[in-house]
């Protein structure tokens, strides 16, 4: 290994090497070619890290909004002039297709362009005279540093959740990304140095389980966004909580979507396969689960037998591909695994995605669509995040039968329904115990301007990542109470 393939550390605007021997390979899931490594950064470098976003603190704080936004309104040009080479970034380390690619950049995008509101997002409200002659007034202020740590799944997207909100309410903030996918950051930083911030006011530390404790037990930052696998968030959660940090923790999914008998069935069967096996099904808003209702158990199921045989799987830079690989080694391992728990429990598979290979990329961690029909409810397939191109079916009889096996499980991130029926999709709506709710969508992502509100297993925290929530998040409110009595202004 030399310098030449080692990923470094933006710290106080400048790039270095972690003081670490500590490097993990960066593999590229399609063709398993380690394309660079990455360092486990110990945790001085989050240290240096944090004393360089507590010194760049004031002078960023005093900033004005306006100026503070037009750092910003750069980077959003950057994204979208380096887009193509971006999106080839995250195809190479994560897998997924360049399409996709470029989907997760331009939602990314939309969280910087947000963002550039925060003059009128940040501002407080007041009243005067609440009692004779006294006012009062509440003002947002950040908090200091600030601190992500992000999930494989979407390498730009997510830390854009958090990052520019971050940023423009006044905060000092340092990404500790995945250290599974961290070239495309690696690239996205190199456009941030170009924005003309501040050194210390966005930081990127790579690194795996010792640079995160090291953001959580640090007591100079003061909150930490976190997305990735429940476990994970649990962990994060109660650590960073005890240190007395502000905490949001998105966590896993395990996603069902309705399918009434009066559903449009091309349109619910083609949305239906691109939430669950767009992205390989690592997207935390994939469709896991479908519930059929009543007669669309036959139509829904012969049709998704049909698009889950037929999509191209391939790498994701060739042009015809649907699906790429799934990340790594072990996930391929782990998603067949459970593929054949399903079986064992009783479900039949309809179309199997196992011990399959592409033709030229015979080294790649593929895994193919797969259906899987009358999976046992309370069997370990239905309750375990497979993270993979897997779909379960289940029988409903009717609405309130499906409904029962949408809201009988632990996570709460996304629940949809396909139906003609308003009164069923209201219905749905209101009763579904989930934060993220479709009708008619296979993937019921919340633009930047709306929260993402995962619940239950799928959240741990109150405010949630984007828009005015993301604003919360990251300041504190003052109330200030004034009175200035009559005699003191009578010399004007
Ligand atoms: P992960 O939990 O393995 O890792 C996420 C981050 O946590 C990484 O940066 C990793 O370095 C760090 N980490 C992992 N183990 C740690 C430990 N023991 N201590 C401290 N830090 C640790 O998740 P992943 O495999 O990268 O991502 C997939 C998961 O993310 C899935 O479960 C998916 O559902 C979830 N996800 C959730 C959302 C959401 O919005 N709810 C969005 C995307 C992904």
């Amino acid at each position: 290994m030399t310098n030449n393939n080692k990923l470094r550390n933006f710290i106080n605007g400048q790039w270095q090497y972690a003081g670490t021997e500590r490097y993990l390979k960066v593999v590229n899931p399609a063709t398993a070619v380690t394309m660079t490594h990455v360092p486990l950064s110990p945790a001085l470098e989050v240290e240096t890290a944090v004393q360089a976003a507590a010194a760049a603190f004031p002078e960023w704080r005093q900033t004005p909004a306006g100026d503070r936004i037009q750092p910003l309104f750069k980077l959003k040009m950057l994204l979208e002039e380096h887009l193509d080479e971006l999106a080839r970034l995250i195809t190479n380390e994560c897998g997924k297709t360049y399409g996709e690619s470029v989907g997760e950049i331009r939602r990314g995008i939309e969280n910087v362009e947000v963002a550039c509101g925060i003059p009128s997002l940040m501002q407080g409200y007041n009243n005067e005279d609440i009692a004779r002659g006294i006012d009062e007034h509440m003002f947002r202020q950040p908090l200091g540093v600030v601190a992500a740590v992000t999930p494989f799944n979407f390498p730009l997207m997510i830390p854009l959740w958090f990052l520019p909100y971050a940023v423009a309410t006044g905060n000092c903030f340092i990404l500790k990304p995945s250290e599974k996918v961290p070239m495309s950051t690696q690239r996205f930083f190199e456009l941030v140095e170009q924005i003309g911030l501040p050194a210390g006011v966005l930081q990127l530390v790579n690194g795996g389980k010792e640079a995160v404790d090291a953001l959580l037990d640090h007591p100079a930052i003061r909150a930490i966004s976190f997305v990735g696998s429940t476990p994970v968030a649990k962990y994060i959660y109660s650590r960073g909580a005890a240190n007395g940090k502000r905490m949001q923790c998105q966590g896993g999914a395990k996603n069902p979507v309705v399918i009434m008998p009066d559903a449009d069935l091309d349109t619910a069967v083609r949305i239906m396969a691109d939430s669950a096996f767009g992205c390989a099904g690592q997207r935390c808003l994939a469709a896991s689960v479908a519930v059929t209702v009543g007669a669309a158990q036959t139509t829904f199921t012969e049709a998704m037998a049909a698009a889950a045989a037929s999509r191209k799987v391939g790498y994701g830079l060739e042009e015809t591909v649907q699906m790429g690989p799934v990340i790594s080694a072990d996930s391929k391992q782990r998603i067949e695994h459970l593929i054949g728990v399903g079986e064992q429990e009783g479900a039949k598979v309809l179309v199997d995605g196992r011990q399959r290979a592409v033709a030229g990329y015979e080294d790649g961690y593929f895994v193919f669509p797969t259906l899987l029909d009358g999976v046992h409810p309370d069997g370990e397939l239905a309750r375990t995040e497979i993270f993979g191109p897997v779909l379960s079916l289940m029988h409903a009889r009717d609405i309130n039968e499906a409904v029962a096996l949408v809201n009988g499980r632990a996570f709460g991130n996304m629940a949809c329904i396909f139906t003609s029926s308003g009164a069923a999709a209201r219905h749905f709506r209101y009763a579904a115990d989930a934060g993220n709710v479709g009708i008619n969508i296979g993937v019921a992502a919340p633009l930047a301007f709306f929260p993402f509100s995962g619940w239950n297993e799928s959240f741990f925290g109150d405010l949630h990542a984007q828009g005015r929530h993301g604003v919360e998040f990251y300041t504190q409110t003052k109330v200030v109470v004034e009175r200035w009595p009559q005699e003191w202004s009578r010399q004007f």
